[in-house]
């Protein structure tokens, strides 16, 4: 994987810049010794590492708006960062860029029950909010497994999903309002309180848009109050390709559980050795399916339920008959990437989304490839919403093996466009997709996107070398002419 070239002047500014920084924030604020900076080298996406220039940790909106203000004059590249729990690498940092860490901006502005609204600043964690508010009986429905620690500012930048977002919508159907700064300083509010804004939807262009158009200084969600009932029923099939059917028919069959999860025997295996909750283990796939609402609702949907996933051949199923038995029944699901690690020196977490009624086909066909690979995969995903998370088992200190499973991961990604779905459901573009955008988008829609794109920031030193697979002037759009076999603009990087 290759990073734009480091601007060796920027580097050789190193202290010069960082003298600055202290004068524009808190001394403590700025980060430039070669230990510390070392404690950002990575994000989630931990086969990549790369020290930032400097790391800084602003206070304030007014201080995230003098650094970048400040870095705009200069042509300082900044890579905004929340908690790092990113796994497409949206938040590795560069040799020459500033790391902006979003973490100190960190309180609760403010709870509006009446609208149903909370108002906080980025650095708050997902499930912070719903800390905020659960003494009054709501909660914030998008829930990703990262929830203990990703920020609300870095769900924003990836769209984040979770388990409930199959009936509740990701991060884009949960946000009211934002505040972000532009790349020159500028402080910039979108939407408020209010269900619908006039005019572009710019929220929704903000939302997911990985820190490469601004950076989120406050945001206001829609908080739900909690469903007076919750179940849980665990259902096990001889196969995958078997809880896939299922999955397909229950929604075909207009039932949108609250969540829908799917796991199979190596995910089953991994995580009831990690938190002994009594899966299974004879059979092959595993679905988590959660209803929420009245109590007489609930129990016709299970009912319902039961019944197709006898006809896709279930051979276990067991419904919670307690909080405590439900939560149970997650604990695995949500600890099943930890536990995945505890039985592979390494492994490589895909994200990409078909279309439902492909998912036995896709998961047979992914079962072929590991074995061309031969590499091992392990499935964790958002059954309901076509949202795969296979996981490649590797070990990075084996020669090649770290290239073997890009490849591999690369061609999951493929089929799944290929099947008419997307090449990421929740974890961005960022590095790890990044050279596989055209396989989705040819240069044309590339070129609009990159529009936008310059509109926010022409000088591109928003988080560059992310989501864009090639790096192209803002002025070049559209005029990309090879003549002769010759580029335009040769000392252009590409790649
Ligand atoms: C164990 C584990 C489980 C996970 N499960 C899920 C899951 O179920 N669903 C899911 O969707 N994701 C999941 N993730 C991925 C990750 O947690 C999410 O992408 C999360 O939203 C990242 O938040 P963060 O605060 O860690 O952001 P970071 O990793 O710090 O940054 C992510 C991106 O956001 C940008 N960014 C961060 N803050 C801001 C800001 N204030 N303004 C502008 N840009 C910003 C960064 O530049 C980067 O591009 C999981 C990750 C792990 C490690």
């Amino acid at each position: 994987m290759k990073m734009p070239t480091p601007d060796a002047a920027i580097v050789a500014r190193r202290r010069e810049i960082a003298d600055h920084l202290q004068r524009l924030l808190a001394p403590e604020s700025v980060i430039a010794s070669d230990e510390e900076r070392r404690v950002y080298e990575s994000d989630g996406l931990t086969a990549y590492r790369q020290p930032p220039l400097i790391a800084v940790l602003p206070s304030s909106t007014a201080e995230v708006s003098a650094v970048l203000a400040y870095c705009q004059v200069e042509g300082i590249k900044i890579v905004p960062r929340g908690a790092g729990t990113s796994l497409s690498g949206g938040a590795l940092p560069l040799a020459d860029a500033i790391t902006l860490g979003l973490g100190k901006l960190n309180r609760v502005l403010e709870i509006d029950l009446p609208n149903r609204t909370v108002t906080v600043q980025p650095g708050v964690t997902n499930l912070g909010i719903t800390r905020a508010v659960e003494h009054a009986g709501f909660y914030y429905a998008p829930d990703p497994s990262s929830q203990i620690a990703c920020t609300i500012g870095g769900n924003i930048a990836e769209n984040s999903g979770g388990v409930h977002c199959l009936k509740y919508g990701l991060t884009t159907n949960n946000v009211l309002g934002l505040e972000f700064v532009l790349m020159n300083g500028e402080v910039v509010r979108l939407g408020g309180k209010h269900l619908d804004a006039g005019g572009y939807d710019l929220m929704g262009v903000l939302t997911g848009s990985e820190g490469l158009l601004g950076v989120v200084t406050e945001v206001t969600v829609r908080v739900l109050p909690k469903p007076s009932h919750l179940k849980a029923m665990m259902i096990g099939f001889p196969t995958s390709e078997q809880a896939g059917e299922c999955v397909a028919r229950v929604i075909a069959g207009g039932i949108i559980p609250a969540g829908m999860e799917m796991m199979d025997k190596p995910a089953i295996h991994a995580a009831e050795a990690f938190v002994h909750v009594g899966y299974p283990l004879d059979v092959g796939a595993l679905l988590i399916i959660e209803l929420d609402g009245p109590e007489c609702e609930i129990d016709a949907y299970m009912v319902r339920i039961e019944a197709i996933a006898g006809e896709c051949s279930a051979v276990s199923c067991r419904v919670s008959r307690s909080e405590a038995e439900r939560l149970g029944f997650w604990a695995g699901r949500k600890a099943a990437f930890p536990a995945v690690g505890r039985i592979s020196p390494d492994y490589y977490c895909m994200d990409g989304t078909i279309p439902r009624r492909r998912l036995a086909e896709v998961l047979a066909r992914m079962e072929a490839l590991s074995a061309q690979y031969g590499l091992k995969v392990a499935n964790v995903f958002h059954a309901g919403d076509g949202n795969l998370h296979p996981l490649i088992l590797y070990d990075a200190n084996q020669p090649g093996e770290l290239e073997r499973c890009e490849e591999f991961g690369a061609e999951i990604l493929k089929l799944c466009v290929e099947v008419g779905g997307v090449l990421t459901g929740e974890h961005g573009v960022g590095v790890e997709k990044r050279d596989l955008m055209p396989a989705m988008f040819d240069e044309h829609d590339l070129d609009h996107q990159m529009r936008l794109k310059c509109a926010f920031d022409p000088d591109h030193l928003l988080n560059p070398g992310k989501v864009f697979p090639q790096l192209r002037r803002c002025a070049e759009l559209g005029r990309m002419h090879v003549h002769h076999g010759e580029l335009p603009f040769p000392d252009l990087e590409r790649f």
